[in-house]
This record gives structure tokens, C-alpha cells and sequence, in this order.
């Protein structure tokens, strides 16, 4: 009733074809797709100045931080910018007891070798880009961070 289908070659999900990147629980699908990237190490510092930054702002929660392993939001950060990603697709899995059923995440691509080379990228080039603040801002605010950095510096000094 929920069967999914592959995009490219239409072939059930469960049956498997090479352009299924991954099938995983919703609960284990973050953790599975940073192992296959073999991104752990990007993944960790990424993961790291993320949480630095929003204590630095003065925004972190903790809900905030579960949002954002959620696999939807991991999807929105992260897969759906990837030039090889084909898709995402929610199925309904039953388990081998009716209560162990669940809903497994699908993620599609027509080439899932470069998929997780380029995630793997993905996490590097974010974690590159994100700026931790060293000092914060006390002063009125500026649109140019680099500004308001140095206006810190006059004065502290
Ligand atoms: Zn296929």
C-alpha cells in the first residue's frame, strides 16, 4: 500500500537496485548516512562548531539541538543540496512483531558512491565556512561581522 519505488529504474524499494543509497529506520538514518560518507571526523567538527556557535549566540536549547539530527532537517542541511541526490522517501516497514515496525527513510541517487563522496565534502566545506565569533558583541549592532569584531577590540583596549 506504501511500496515506494526507485525514480530511475522503478524498481521497489525492497527489492533493491543500485541507485538506493540507503534504506535505514528513521531513528538510525543520520548516523548511517555519516558512516557511509566515511565523514565521521567532518562530520564531529561540524557537529562541534555548530553547538559553539549557538552558545556563542546565546540561542542553543537543547531541543534545538535534537531538531537538528532529525533526518528531515538533516536532509533540508545537508543531502538536498547535493548535486547526486536523487531523492527521499518515507515506507513503512513492518518488523518480524507487529510493534517493531516503523517508518525507514529511502534515499535515492543515481550514483551512491559520489553521493557520499560529495557529503562527505559537504560537511568539510561547512564546517570551513562556519565563523565562531571570538568576541561578542557589546557595542550597537553592524551588518559587517569583520566590523564588529574590531569595534570589540577598541573597546576592550
Ligand atoms: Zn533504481
Amino acid at each position: 500500500m506504501n511500496q515506494k519505488h526507485c525514480p530511475f529504474c522503478k524498481t521497489p524499494a525492497t527489492s533493491g537496485c543500485t541507485h538506493l543509497a540507503l534504506a535505514a529506520e528513521g531513528r538510525s538514518f543520520v548516523r548511517r548516512c555519516v558512516e557511509l560518507s566515511h565523514g565521521a571526523s567532518e562530520w564531529r567538527t561540524l557537529c562541534e562548531k555548530r553547538r559553539s556557535l549557538v552558545r556563542a549566540t546565546g540561542e542553543w536549547s537543547p531541543e534545538q539541538e535534537d531538531y537538528t539530527w532529525l533526518e528531515t532537517a538533516f536532509g533540508e542541511d545537508f543531502l538536498k543540496r547535493l548535486r547526486w541526490f536523487g531523492g527521499m522517501d518515507y515506507e513503512w516497514r513492518s518488523g518480524p512483531k507487529l510493534q517493531q515496525g516503523g517508518f525507514w527513510v529511502l534515499l535515492w541517487s543515481k550514483d551512491p558512491r559520489r553521493l557520499w563522496w560529495e557529503l562527505r565534502d559537504e560537511f568539510e566545506r561547512q564546517a570551513g565556512d562556519l565563523r565562531i565569533p571570538e568576541l561578542k558583541a557589546r557595542g550597537p549592532k553592524t551588518d559587517d561581522p569583520r566590523k564588529r569584531g574590531f569595534d570589540g577590540i577598541m573597546n576592550a583596549a
